[in-house]
């Protein structure tokens, strides 16, 4: 038991398992900008270079999408930013007077550009002010990419990283410097930056409020990615006693490895697919290591994250064919650019409720250009007949023939170019949109496979944002309309002969494993770290257990008693120490 409560913050468990160490402040909210001397000026020239340089490759990502959806007009506005950005005048001045008064490149670019600003707001024209709005956009991009960069060098050694919240590339930026653990005043279970904290197997606690008033930089903090709590300035108890949790998490790691080349399959002889999610090129080799049968989900929007602008075809290219060809002979599910929502440049476009706007085959089916080079790209890279083709964001059938008919032209191009590719490519897509669960008999008959996207399924269906820990607890996986709605995607996913996996973080949750598998789910798609502790669980079951179970849960009326159910269940029938450990 821990001696000392007062010290104790709980928050969202959201990616498991447990650190010891520093706590890094990680501020980006604070654009404000102090009058600070510095005292190497050649350097600060060469990191306002590299914050330039980023902030034109940032809008010309932008750049390249919104001239479409948003007309020329809107879309130029991007471009006149990156023409600022390349102003000699203003950059020599910047320069000079960086070398001359030795201020930070921050706040002379916050001097420099608001002295443009402060005019145009004067001026009568409303034009004037609307475009003065941009070149501040401008200026906090420029300031927030130099800050970004004294950040990354700040972060030397093992930090636990504290913040208000954070995006899908901080947690990528950040797992490149060796980072701990995250810890979040706001965000929600299957927030984009929870699953990739997952993905890289580091520990993460949202939606604490007040971590970052009551977290100071330097403070030692345990954070416990299983139970959602984090501990500020532990006594030695409490370090002592977390300690021996992570030796006990570290035997049972060891424990879980000896499973590895075993099969998922219920005492009964029921196997069950465990395939891989991938957010980042480097987890293939874990995926490998974890001995998952294929990669059931590629984020390929979060894998060029990094990228300036998007990658062309050739680029894509040599991405997709390299995990494939490392994954072989198992299979890689491809999933198209899902943009939009929390993932890649929301905020430039402005829109009022992201989530529910231009996002995955939406975005894509007014770029043809973007969605043509990536279709071009996946077929090439499937010589070795071991790739698949996955779309976002499906709600109509409409979406399903046009993408499909796109894919056709892109066959058709490439046969004329004479290059190679897998003439019977898998088309499947995502059912993640209400729509698509109601309409899934139609829609499965034209596709090849369907994978469920619980993540935003939940959320369209319950009307209940996934990363906004507010409402965290009406996020509900074991809502009665969320498992009847899966009862019946895979009921008819598979009368109509079609593979249905799901792919949502659902399928990693040990609680929802059983009833899963008593539904018909066979196929299951999850973070390479999940793996193991999922086949443990599955070799420990016996099928007509689930078959019943699931009946059950299917006629019962409220969360509150599913859940009960599913924990009952798991509390009587599974053997995982996982829950030793404490
Ligand atoms: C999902 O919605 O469940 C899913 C797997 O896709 P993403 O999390 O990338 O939206
Ligand atoms: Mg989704």
């Amino acid at each position: 038991m821990t001696s000392n409560y007062e010290n104790i913050l709980k928050g969202i468990a959201a990616a498991p398992g447990i650190a010891i160490s520093k706590a890094f402040i990680y501020q980006k909210e604070k654009e404000e900008v102090t009058r600070e001397l510095i005292t190497d000026p050649e350097e600060a020239i060469q990191n306002l270079d590299i914050a330039m340089e980023q902030s034109k490759k940032e809008l010309r990502k932008i750049f390249s999408l919104a001239v479409y959806k948003l007309g020329e007009k809107r879309g130029a506005i991007f471009e006149a930013q990156i023409m600022i950005l390349d102003d000699p005048i203003l950059n020599t001045t910047i320069k000079e007077r960086i070398l001359k008064e030795k201020h930070s490149p921050e706040f002379v670019v916050n001097d420099e550009i608001s002295k443009y600003t402060d005019m145009m707001n004067l001026s009568h024209e409303t034009y004037m002010k609307e475009r003065s709005q941009d070149i501040e956009d401008i200026k906090n991009r420029i300031i927030r990419n130099l800050k970004k960069k004294k950040w990354k060098s700040k972060i030397t050694s093992d930090v636990i990283v504290v913040t208000s919240t954070i995006s899908p590339s901080d947690t990528v930026l950040f797992s490149r410097v060796n980072v701990k653990g995250y810890v979040t005043d706001f965000g929600g279970l299957t927030s984009h930056a929870a699953i990739v904290a997952r993905s890289l197997n580091i520990p993460a606690v949202v939606g604490l409020h007040e971590a970052t008033n009551r977290i100071k930089d330097d403070d030692t903090i345990i954070i416990d990615g299983f139970r959602g709590e984090v501990i500020i300035n532990p006594d030695e108890a409490q370090i002592g006693e977390y300690n021996k949790k992570i030796e006990r998490l570290n035997a049972y790691d060891t424990e879980l490895l000896k499973l590895r080349d075993l099969p998922a399959i219920t005492i009964d002889g029921r196997e069950i697919q465990l395939l891989a999610n991938l957010d980042l090129t480097d987890e293939v080799e874990f995926i490998i290591h974890n001995c998952a049968k294929g990669i059931g989900l590629v984020r390929t929007e979060q894998l060029f994250e990094e990228y300036e602008a998007f990658p062309d075809e050739d680029q894509q290219y040599e991405v997709y064919n390299k995990i494939a060809e490392r994954i072989y002979p198992e299979n890689i599910i491809i999933r198209t650019f899902d943009i939009g929502g929390d993932k890649v440049l929301p905020v430039d476009l402005k829109e009022p409720n992201p989530f529910l706007g231009w996002r995955g085959i939406r975005l894509l089916l007014d770029n043809k250009h973007l969605f043509k080079s990536q279709i071009r790209a996946i077929l090439r890279a499937s010589t070795h007949k071991n790739v698949k083709v996955m779309l976002p964001m499906i709600a109509s059938m409409r979406e399903i023939l046009e993408s499909k008919q796109i894919i056709e032209e892109c066959k058709n191009e490439l046969k004329k170019e004479k290059k190679h590719f897998d003439k019977h490519i898998s088309v499947g897509i995502m059912i993640e949109i209400p729509s698509a669960a109601v309409l899934i008999k139609d829609f499965a008959e034209e596709v090849d496979f369907v994978s469920i996207g619980t993540n935003d399924l939940i959320q369209y269906l319950l009307a209940v944002d996934r990363g906004n820990d507010i409402v965290g607890d009406i996020y509900q996986e074991f809502h009665p309309a969320v498992v009847r709605t899966l009862n019946h995607i895979i009921t008819e996913g598979k009368l109509a002969g079609k593979t249905v996996s799901m792919c949502g973080e659902m399928a990693a949750d040990p609680f929802a494993v059983p009833l899963l598998i008593g539904l018909g789910l066979e196929s299951f798609s999850v973070s390479a770290s999940a793996i193991p502790q999922i086949k443990k669980i599955i070799r420990s079951l016996e099928y007509k257990d689930l078959q019943k179970l699931a009946k059950e849960c299917l006629i019962l009326k409220t969360e509150k008693e599913i859940r009960e159910r599913v924990h009952s269940f798991y509390d009587l029938k599974v053997q995982d120490q996982v829950n030793n450990i404490y």
